[in-house]
């Protein structure tokens, strides 16, 4: 086996496990420590010992792949990996038009999120790093969002395209946190709620229906807020009438995100399926923050086949023309 795959497999593994980031940083560094090195330099234990970035675990991940086996710690990523069920919808989701990159605070460059997204074999994604109000998450501020645009220009090409997004904050009043100018520039707009999520009902859906009323608008993240497991503990969804707020979503064309991440599972069934009455379009994205996590979709398409949405309705399924068509309806 080839050692620098394996590590990259492993920290791909480790991200979407959601383990610490430092642990997948660890091996992505020692991916970087041994790339365009010879098998040769690498036989050399005692200099591959001396080399910045290669620690005992990775070290030890390269020894056993040099001998040509599978190294452990991989066989036991892959065998957890393995557990899930494939999902009937899982195939004809095109691509995902929710990610982050270092730029917020996602882990990697948007060349790593770039290269894992064709390695699924996706047909695009959608960059959609924080605005400026989420200070904690590195949002952009217009400058430097500007900057990213002439970045992102330059990664599409050979069937593979990288839409120029953002996940904008919903502002308390249902403003939204960039220029109305700039937004309009951006392919896919991403409005997601981060705070004052226990807001009362009235305000908390007047806040919401104002949002996707604002005609840049593409998709609703995470709609109620909610977290079910994992490290950040977790937290009751945002109280809403999900019926107006999903009526509206319907009247705009804007699309309920199915939000991937197991910590989030969000919407939760029962307003999936007022989503779905109210005749909403949906879009299932992993809200990546690391290569790793591109393939959470596995999990949001797992949701969306048993809360019974058609393929039709989600836009990810569409070809890039069709989902284009969509997303400048009203600019
Ligand atoms: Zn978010
Ligand atoms: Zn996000």
């Amino acid at each position: 086996m080839d050692p620098h795959e394996a590590l990259a497999e492993i920290a791909t593994l480790l991200e979407r496990e959601r383990s610490s980031r430092y642990k997948s940083k660890a091996f992505r560094a020692a991916a970087d420590a041994i790339a365009g090195l010879s098998d040769e330099q690498l036989r050399d234990a005692a200099g591959l010992r001396r080399r910045k970035g290669v620690g005992d675990s990775s070290f030890a991940v390269i020894q056993e792949a040099l001998a040509g086996n599978v190294p452990a710690y991989l066989a036991d990523l892959r065998e957890r990996a393995g557990v899930q069920r494939a999902s009937a919808l899982r195939p004809l989701l095109r691509g995902d038009l929710h990610s982050h990159s270092e730029w917020s605070d996602g882990l990697t460059s948007i060349d790593l999120m770039v290269d894992a997204a064709r390695a699924l074999g996706h047909e695009y994604l959608a960059l959609t790093d924080h605005s400026p109000r989420l200070r904690v998450a590195n949002g952009l501020s217009p400058e430097r969002l500007r900057a990213q645009l002439d970045v992102v220009a330059t990664m599409s090409g050979a069937g593979f395209t990288l839409l120029s997004g953002i996940e904008v904050d919903i502002l308390d009043d249902g403003g939204l946190d960039q220029e109305p100018a700039l937004l309009g520039d951006l392919d896919i707009v991403v409005a997601s709620a981060h705070s004052k999520l226990r807001m009362e009902r009235g305000p908390m859906t007047r806040r919401l229906v104002q949002a996707v009323s604002n005609e840049h608008v593409d998709v609703l993240g995470h709609v109620t807020g909610r977290l079910v497991e994992g490290s950040r503990g977790t937290r009751p969804p945002s109280t809403i009438d999900a019926r107006a707020v999903f009526a509206a979503c319907a009247a705009h064309g804007v699309a309920v995100e199915i939000n991937s991440r197991p910590e989030r599972q969000d919407p939760p069934d029962e307003m999936i399926a007022i989503a779905l009455d109210e005749g909403c379009l949906f879009s299932i994205d992993s809200d990546a923050h690391a290569p790793g996590q591109l393939s959470l979709l596995d999990y949001g398409a797992e949701r969306a086949e048993k809360a019974g949405v058609p393929a039709d309705r989600i836009v990810t399924t569409w070809p890039l023309d069709r989902l284009r068509e969509w997303t400048e309806r009203r600019r």
